[in-house]
């Protein structure tokens, strides 16, 4: 079946008026028009499907929370086409086994392209050995984190774990904040406030040195080992430095980090606690300004919804991650009104860089004979102020709700199937495809 899309593209650079012809699930042509065409609709941009490579979608074992057919749901309704599961599942992705059964689920359930990153342990080497490279975008590494049971805390296997990825060419995605400095200073909060801390100062028990030191230790591992590095969720302006000086390091923002900084726990309480913890306005400053100066390589969600009952209490009681992947691209838009970025650089960093780093075959980019991929947005006139009636995630709230933007995605088609429209999402399941990898970097 041929169709065709029209609007302002953005692509590879550009913003340039044309139509995109599709033919089943492929792109057969791009053709460029007359801005003053008929068949333009003022204020439509046509992006390519974002690929958002680090989300939380809870499935298997903690669907409660969310599952891959509701939060993919919501990465549909915010213009995402392809999503990278994490590990911390319930049984972690630590081995061929549970990818499998992970890729089977996602294939049964999710209605967007999907991968899956396999998890490095203390004890799993041969499996991280043994996996089809072609399945996986890369490895996931917490150096030192709270997030699950993946936590890798020998240093011998992080070095063997480096060493492995290097020979494979698989990039490692690393949680770096360092464990043993959290304890310490969560013992030393504990002693002064009791079990009942404030939820600011979980931004005191995760704080810049406890990231900063991390980080170093991983760029050192990667650096004398040969390995690719993804730091992610970068949340302070000391990494964003420190990465600067390793051209094989790159940095992972997220919009949360973009957005908040220590002072919105005041209106925002624990709906904003992650892991990293929100930093300081000088760090939000600086990551923002290291979306047009290159500082900042992709923009990936960290999407980690949870229920809003275990969102209660302080540092130490509320549960840590929020939902992002339905309005990571409208932020991202609204950044560029705001004039933090441009809109090319929008697609640069949210489609082009995690397809070129992470090796995606056929997505990405619009180009002649790749997967029909694309998100139709629109340039408001008004400005729409988000609300929990928006979230199509399970857990039903968003920490942007009251926030404006002048951005609305109005149709998501993945593999050259509408899998949303604004005003009603198209259950359109059998769009989704499992992504191949190509790790020859
Ligand atoms: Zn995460």
């Amino acid at each position: 079946m041929r169709r065709v899309v029209s609007g302002r593209i953005v692509n590879e650079g550009r913003v340039f008026c044309g139509s995109i012809e599709i033919d089943g699930d492929v792109i057969a042509d791009i053709e460029e028009v007359d801005a003053g065409s008929a068949a333009l609709t003022p204020d439509i941009y046509v992006f390519p499907g974002v690929i958002d490579e680090h989300v939380h979608f809870r499935e298997p074992g903690l669907t409660e929370k969310g599952d891959f057919e509701s939060e993919s749901h919501a990465a549909a309704a915010g213009g995402v086409t392809t999503v990278f599961d994490m590990p911390n599942t319930l049984p972690g992705t630590t081995d061929r086994t549970s990818l499998r059964e992970k890729l089977a689920l996602a294939h049964e359930r999710c209605l967007i392209n999907y991968a899956a990153f396999i998890g490095a342990t203390d004890d799993n080497l041969d499996e991280l050995s043994m996996i089809d490279a072609s399945m996986v975008p890369g490895i996931k590494v917490f150096m030192g984190a709270s997030t699950g049971n993946l936590l890798v805390s020998d240093d011998c296997t992080l070095h063997e774990i480096f060493a492995l990825a290097a020979k494979r060419g698989l990039p490692i995605v690393a949680h770096c904040e360092d464990a043993e400095m959290i304890r310490a200073n969560a013992a030393r909060v504990m002693e002064v406030t009791g079990e009942d801390a404030g939820v600011e100062l979980h931004s005191q028990i995760r704080d810049s040195e406890v990231c900063l030191s991390s980080t170093r230790k991983a760029i050192a591992l990667a650096e004398g080992h040969g390995a690719r590095l993804m730091v992610a969720h970068v949340s302070t302006a000391a990494e964003l430095e420190e990465i600067a000086l390793h051209a094989n390091v790159k940095a992972e923002c997220c919009p949360s980090y973009l957005t908040f900084c220590c002072q919105d726990y005041a209106r925002l309480g624990a709906l904003i606690k992650c892991n990293p913890a929100i930093k300081n306005e000088s760090d939000r400053l600086a990551l923002r300004q290291a979306l047009g100066n290159g500082g900042v390589y992709c923009i990936a969600t960290d999407h980690a919804p949870h229920e809003m009952a275990v969102k209660q209490g302080g540092a130490f009681k509320a549960a840590s991650g929020m939902p992002s992947v339905q309005f990571s691209l409208t932020m991202m838009l609204q950044m560029a009104d705001e004039g933090w970025l441009t809109l090319p650089r929008v697609a640069e960093l949210m489609c082009h860089h995690p397809a070129t780093y992470f090796g995606v075959q056929q997505r990405g980019f619009i180009r002649r004979g790749m997967k029909a991929d694309l998100v139709i947005v629109r340039h408001l006139d008004e400005p729409h102020t988000v609300t929990n009636k928006d979230v199509v995630s399970k857990c039903g709230w968003t920490p942007y709700s009251g926030m404006q933007t002048r951005w609305q995605v109005e149709q998501t088609i993945c593999n050259g199937v509408t899998v949303f429209r604004l005003g009603g999402l198209t259950a359109a399941k059998r769009a989704a495809q499992q992504v191949i990898f190509r790790h020859d970097a």
